[in-house]
């Protein structure tokens, strides 16, 4: 059965009130600031992988660039689920993977097909629906959940606590907690909405540097929740699994609507 709740339980009224209040009027801060609720950055890599690395840079590979693959901060490429044609956007069976560089665009097309386009900016519309990742661990994978409103963000939080602004930071933002009465909400109100970003190597090409995929989708970030809590036990960095998976439901009256949602699994330790 698909994870999609098409007839999700209605929020009760108490707990939309407490909601609507949360978003209006934020409570001041009554704990202690977030250490940190920003960007995961690690600036670790294996030292077998980095001295295997350098020892091919000195070797003359050229497809070794230790000014990208060194431990920095630096996103080469965006994985995407669709693009727009014509300013429309459509979805794609595939990856689309945009980057820094057309030697990376390049890099990408060999290890996951499709043809660089001639703007190679555009991305790589690549012939792979899954590709093995690498995570460094659970803080590769975050979920954030913004509401923006005429003034800017009204709402901005992880689910449970304020990321923003610096005032309420840490203090509980009032969102339901169950993901199924969230989105009841999100239907019948102008609820928060999740935005869950992985970063990653990989598992083909590890030296290219760090990729990024942001995803709107509700299912996700539920997953998200799953895929932290396996990632954590995982000591060093994780080999996962990213895909686009079709989804099928019904919708009632024989009618059927497909889409593609957005995968992230969790396959073990990466040595
Ligand atoms: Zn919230």
């Amino acid at each position: 059965m698909p994870q999609l709740s098409l007839s999700a339980a209605q929020p009760d009224a108490r707990s939309a009130a407490t909601y609507l209040k949360a978003l209006q009027f934020p409570a001041a801060a009554t704990r202690p600031a977030l250490a940190t609720t920003s960007f995961p950055r690690s600036s670790r890599v294996i030292d077998g992988s980095l001295a295997a690395l350098r020892e091919r840079e000195s070797d003359g590979d050229p497809s070794v660039d230790l000014t990208v693959c060194a431990p920095n901060d630096t996103v080469v490429g965006r994985f995407h689920t669709g693009r727009r044609i014509d300013n429309r956007p459509e979805s794609l069976p595939n990856w689309r993977v945009s980057t820094t560089t057309p030697e990376t665009a390049a890099a990408i097309s060999q290890l996951l097909g499709g043809a660089t386009a001639d703007d190679w900016a555009q991305g790589v519309v690549t012939g792979s629906p899954a590709v093995r990742v690498v995570l460094d661990g659970a803080d590769s994978v975050t979920t954030e959940l913004r509401l923006w409103g005429p003034q800017g963000l009204v709402h901005h939080c992880d689910g449970v606590l304020f990321l923003s602004p610096a005032e309420v930071q840490g203090a509980p933002c009032g969102c339901p907690e169950s993901s199924e009465e969230r989105a009841a909400l999100a239907k019948k109100l102008r609820a928060p909405q999740p935005a869950t970003t992985v970063v990653f190597r990989l598992a083909g090409r590890y030296d290219l540097g760090r990729f990024e995929f942001s995803s709107p989708s509700r299912i996700l970030a539920d997953a998200a929740v799953t895929a932290r809590t396996q990632l954590a036990g995982i000591a060093g960095e994780a080999l996962c699994e990213l895909a686009l998976e079709l989804v099928t439901v019904s919708v009632g009256g024989g009618v059927e609507v497909s889409y593609r949602k957005p995968t992230l699994t969790v396959l073990g330790p990466w040595s």
